[in-house]
């Protein structure tokens, strides 16, 4: 029998095919071929080739050397230029593409991975997405933020240099927007935050988690559209991620170490795709909303079914994900 699940915070339904159900270890495909070399001469990215990319808005360095570089897109969706005034075309409305499209280079190697970096070299990655994302928030332009990460072929990435994006836009996504609403009519029902009640009940139930440490906790959502997605959340109830401390800020690091190694060691370095979900402008007071990150592995494929329905069906069952990933062996030595 397969069932609908309803996940509390977004109101989504999800298919849960547990007839069909794979077991988790049926997704440790083989190893997909990556580009395993520490530097590469053809790619923009790496040391010697920062004339290829635009130039940089902000650049970390160590030991005299960068280690984090951020950059403009070379083919931006959204430009600095422009304003946000509405122009009607016809029964249509219309707007300038006005933001930000920048590109956070993580790493000055061509092959690094989270599994393999340092914690404080995650600490700078992270301290760097609230920079820029701080930043791009100053422009008075900008309604809301997206903060993601596209790794391997089948998540979007052209680019196999270590990097995460961000996009700062002019308007509020209907998307962000479905989220916000739900968030804020569960508050006025019960006066509690969805997402706290959501990871209170994951930390009571525990079968869910995947991994933990004083202020996070990363779990498979009981109503999930895809095998292994993982939301990493934070205990703290703070509605908006530019909120974050510097010592969140260290635990982050650890479990995207942890959580990115798991499926790394347990999955065989699938492609993935994150984003940080924060409110928009208005909103990032809003004491029903509450920021986290979404995290999907791309292993199953999105079909007629999911563009006709919007529903997902999901072929495995997320407690079973968890003590999967829960039970992968991370080596010492990483
Ligand atoms: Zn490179
Ligand atoms: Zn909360």
């Amino acid at each position: 029998m397969s069932e609908l699940r309803q996940n509390i915070a977004t109101k989504e339904w999800y298919v849960i095919a547990s007839d069909r159900a794979k077991r988790p270890k049926d997704f440790k495909h083989k190893k997909p071929q990556r580009e395993d070399f520490a530097h590469s001469e053809k790619c923009p990215f790496c040391p010697g080739n920062e004339h290829k990319t635009p130039p940089a808005h902000y650049v970390l360095e160590h030991d005299g050397k960068w280690l984090v570089r951020v950059v403009d897109n070379k083919f931006p969706a959204f430009k600095p230029e422009g304003g946000r005034k509405r122009t009607v075309e016809g029964i249509y409305r219309k707007m300038d593409g006005v933001g930000y499209h920048e590109v956070i280079i993580e790493s000055s190697l061509h092959n690094d991975h989270y599994t393999k970096m340092s914690l404080p070299h995650l600490e700078s990655i992270i301290q760097t997405y609230l920079l820029r994302y701080k930043k791009a928030m100053e422009d008075e332009r900008i309604e809301a933020v997206i903060l993601f990460k596209n790794y391997g072929p089948s998540a979007g990435c052209s680019l196999a240099h270590p990097h995460a994006q961000m996009i700062a836009i002019p308007v509020v996504p209907l998307h962000m927007r479905g989220r916000l609403d739900n968030a804020k009519r569960y508050c006025d029902d019960t006066g509690n935050c969805v997402f706290c009640v959501m990871m209170n009940d994951e930390d009571k139930e525990r079968v869910r988690v995947v991994t933990e440490n004083d202020s996070f906790i990363a779990f498979c959502p009981y109503a999930s559209g895809a095998p292994f997605e993982t939301w990493i959340m934070p205990r703290r109830h703070e509605p908006d991620f530019r909120n974050i401390t510097d010592s969140e800020i260290k635990d982050l690091a650890w479990i995207m170490k942890d959580l990115f190694s798991k499926y790394y060691f347990g999955l065989n370095d699938p492609d993935f795709n994150f984003a940080i979900k924060s409110p928009p402008r208005d909103e990032s007071n809003d004491r029903s909303f509450h920021w986290y990150i979404k995290v999907m592995p791309k292993i199953s494929k999105v079909a007629g079914f999911e563009m006709g329905s919007g529903m997902y069906i999901n072929c495995t069952l997320p407690e079973l994900n968890a003590e999967f990933l829960r039970n992968v062996e991370v080596p010492a030595t990483v």
